[in-house]
């Protein structure tokens, strides 16, 4: 079949919950991604925020085949030793003391929320405890992770929500403290908000929070599920600040093409949070998916991700910065390291189909907002090369 054909199927048989781009994926190699007609393209999206280590990396595939000969599978019941390193590997990372796996950013979140209403419940012994989120946050599709995500339009035909949570905008520390009340047991944000444009939270904002959550026994439950994992230029974003979470999820690039994710704790939490046969999952952290993460972070310190980033961000700050000045229609430039936006004066899906016309796969978050999250293995030339052809698709559509 050709690419036309198996779009054609894919409409019939695929529930339509995206607008798909009219390409059919079939391979991929370093920061390039092929079609199935054999069309290549520079990839700046990594299949948003994951492929941190690129396409095809050797070493990953042959541990991840090497598992797959041994077992692929156990149960929650068992000990598996991939798990238990990854643990160990994911901890000292994040500098959080116990780890929950889960198949996906959502399911991280939704076992963050659990283990922060568990938290007060043992303390006061009710049931009726608020958390407060960010609006533009996103934090996932599924009922707890949605109750929490900060766009309405997400939330509306789903209604009733969890409940019981209260909405405060991002780097204004006073309209969380005016959510702030002896019932609130959690504040929950993402370190980066990443779907809702690329904004960081600013360090007085964040330290802000954390000084609240100190003063009132509040779980701080930071979301770096997109912007964890060195894509802002530390292993996970908060470190920066000289702070930590109570509570921090992960996913996307924590597998680098296998569906996991992970909820951590610090130890606090874990001996007055959730216990046996409180929270549980199939298929989280089995052999082959924590074979993946403990590749990954092995990956991770020998090609020097987190310098290696920081290198490579400052460059491409210099060229979006070169191409806000040229282009009038660029009238803001978002996000830190790796994850970047650019705010067009309109729509970008026009742009976006332009620049995979000419082989660069860029994708929006939010209608305006052109998001670069390239695997962390671009190099500068890369850059160069999505810069001519950002460049030229600019000037084509306008
Ligand atoms: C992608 C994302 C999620 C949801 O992750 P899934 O694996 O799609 O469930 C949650 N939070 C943030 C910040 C995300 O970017």
């Amino acid at each position: 079949m050709n690419m036309k054909e198996y779009i054609e199927e894919a409409e019939k048989d695929l529930l339509h919950t995206y607008n798909r781009y009219q390409v059919v994926l079939d391979k991929g190699d370093g920061v390039y991604l092929y079609d199935a007609e054999g069309k290549k393209y520079l990839d700046f999206v990594a299949g948003i925020a994951v492929f941190a280590l690129g396409y095809n990396n050797k070493e990953y595939n042959d541990a991840l085949k090497a598992q797959i000969d041994k077992l692929t599978h156990t149960s929650n019941y068992y000990y598996n030793v991939p798990a238990i390193e990854a643990a160990r590997k994911i901890k000292k990372a994040s500098g959080m003391d116990r780890v929950f796996f889960t198949n996906s950013g959502a399911e991280a979140n939704e076992g963050a929320i659990k283990a922060a209403r568990k938290y007060a419940y043992l303390k006061d012994g009710t049931t009726d405890h608020e958390i407060i989120a960010l609006e533009h946050s996103f934090h996932g599709r599924t009922m707890g992770a949605l109750s929490v995500t900060g766009n309405p339009k997400y939330r509306e035909a789903f209604e009733p929500m969890i409940g019981n949570i209260r909405f405060a905008k991002m780097n204004d520390l006073a309209s969380v403290l005016e959510c702030v009340n002896d019932k609130t047991c959690a504040i929950m944000m993402e370190t980066v908000q990443g779907e809702g444009g690329l904004l960081p939270a600013d360090e007085e904002f964040i330290k802000g929070i954390r000084k609240i959550c100190d003063e009132k026994d509040i779980l701080l439950i930071l979301d770096e599920v997109q912007c964890g994992m060195g894509r802002c230029g530390s292993m996970y974003a908060f470190q920066k600040f000289g702070i930590k979470p109570d509570i921090l999820t992960s996913a996307k690039a924590l597998g680098c093409g296998i569906p996991v994710g992970a909820f951590m704790m610090t130890e606090k939490v874990a001996q007055n949070s959730l216990v046996a046969g409180d929270h549980g999952t199939t298929y989280g952290g089995n052999p082959l998916a924590c074979a993946a993460i403990s590749k990954v972070f092995d990956l991770y310190e020998e090609l020097h991700i987190i310098d290696h980033v920081n290198d490579v961000a400052a460059y491409l700050d210099d060229k979006l910065n070169e191409i806000k000045a040229a282009y009038p229609c660029v009238k803001e430039l978002r996000g830190t390291g790796l994850m970047r936006g650019l705010v067009f004066d309109k729509p970008v899906a026009p742009l976006i189909n332009k620049a995979m016309e000419k082989g660069l796969i860029v994708i929006n978050a939010g209608a305006d907002i052109l998001r670069l999250v390239p695997p962390l293995v671009i190099e500068k030339k890369h850059v160069d090369d999505m810069v001519d052809i950002l460049k030229a698709a600019i000037e084509e559509v306008q």
